[in-house]
């Protein structure tokens, strides 16, 4: 059986043996005679691989022993209402930077919590680079300060981590594990898990425990960061499927070395494309400034609409999956997580060579 040249900007494609190892597990989970899906969470087996989640992150990470690793559920979208919720002070402002749709939705939801700003925008510039880290204003009254690490339908992506006095709070659902990264310069990290870290159903949420002193006791407990601290992200039933898949893709991104093999793989895969785009005189368009280019989400668009549709019809009959820029603009994105294999990148960039030569 063939599988997809699988593009998708989430849910995406996921490391082939891991699928492979959740099938050879399927039906009797070491013995247990069950699918994780069908064990008490309360059980031995599912608190291992609860626990082995978070102590892989942990290490992948390196996440300091001052940090919270919450496993929620929501996605990445109910953290835009949590972080203000919990995070919000009085006479403080939420503090945010606009570099695409998702920093957007975050604001807006943090206004409906407390208040809120935008401190810088890339929008005027149709979101095609990060405002420089020196730009930004210096933030007295902020209570926090918000970025989104990877702009997944503009294809920008933060290379430089702004350092602040206040908590930084990241979204980093569609770059989480595809880098190194300082986690102590972070306030607080969250993810929905399916792009970069397995299925969706489980949203990842690294925070530093002084910052949960900031929740109030009038807030829902299932929305207060401090529940789900306390009881080891076991408070009420938590998506297990999607942690035991989380827990696969983690020993898998181990076994290849971590982040920063990671990483390597994936500017090698970025290049591929950027480089055909870089070299075709203008036939392909990228939609970031190169400075800011993601190396997760590679967005461009074809000399003319005409020439766009072409091309992604054409890329469909070949077996291409997922290649149509987000609905709102339109376009051709290649989403290239960590599991998206580099043979199938070369494939891509060898059939967007040929289809311009042609
Ligand atoms: N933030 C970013 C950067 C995203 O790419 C997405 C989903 N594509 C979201 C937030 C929303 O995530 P969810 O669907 O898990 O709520």
């Amino acid at each position: 059986m063939k599988r997809a040249y699988n593009f998708n900007a989430g849910p995406a494609s996921l490391p082939e043996s891991v699928l492979k190892k959740a099938e050879q597990e399927w039906l009797n989970y070491k013995g247990t005679g069950m699918n994780v899906m069908e064990m008490s969470h309360r059980s031995k087996p599912y608190e291992e691989i609860h626990q082995q989640a978070q102590n892989l992150l942990r290490k992948l990470l390196q996440i300091p022993d001052n940090y919270e690793v919450l496993f929620l559920q929501g996605g990445a979208s109910l953290q835009f209402t949590m972080v203000p919720m919990n995070l919000m002070e009085e006479g403080k402002k939420g503090q945010y930077v606009l570099t695409g749709a998702w920093s957007e939705k975050a604001l807006k939801e943090a206004k409906k919590i407390g208040h809120a700003e935008a401190i810088a925008t890339g929008k005027d510039n149709q979101y095609r680079e990060i405002p420089s880290v020196s730009s930004l204003k210096t933030l007295e009254d902020g209570a926090y300060l918000h970025i989104t690490s990877n702009n997944t339908i503009f294809g920008t992506q933060w290379h430089e981590t702004p350092k602040v006095s206040i908590p930084l709070v990241a979204d980093m659902s569609s770059d989480i594990l595809c880098r190194p990264i300082d986690v102590a310069s972070y306030g607080l990290i969250y993810a929905g898990a399916q792009k970069n870290l397995g299925p969706s159903g489980v949203t990842v949420v690294i925070v530093r425990k002084d910052l949960l002193e900031r929740s109030k006791d009038s807030l829902p407990t299932m929305l207060d960061y401090r529940t789900h601290a306390k009881n080891d992200s076991l408070y009420n039933t938590p998506p297990t499927m999607a942690i035991y898949l989380l827990k696969l893709v983690l020993e898998w991104a181990d076994s290849l070395g971590g982040t920063a093999a990671l990483e390597k793989i994936n500017k090698e895969k970025a290049a591929l494309l950027y480089n055909v785009i870089d070299d075709s005189d203008g036939f392909y368009k990228g939609h970031a400034e190169a400075s800011s280019r993601s190396l997760m989400n590679v967005t461009f668009t074809l000399k003319n609409q005409e020439l766009t549709e072409a091309f992604l019809a054409e890329a469909k009959e070949r077996g291409f999956t997922g290649l149509n820029g987000h609905r709102s603009v339109g376009g051709c994105r290649a989403s290239i997580y960590n599991a998206v294999p580099l043979e199938h990148v070369e494939v891509l960039a060898q059939f967007m060579k040929e289809f311009k030569s042609r």
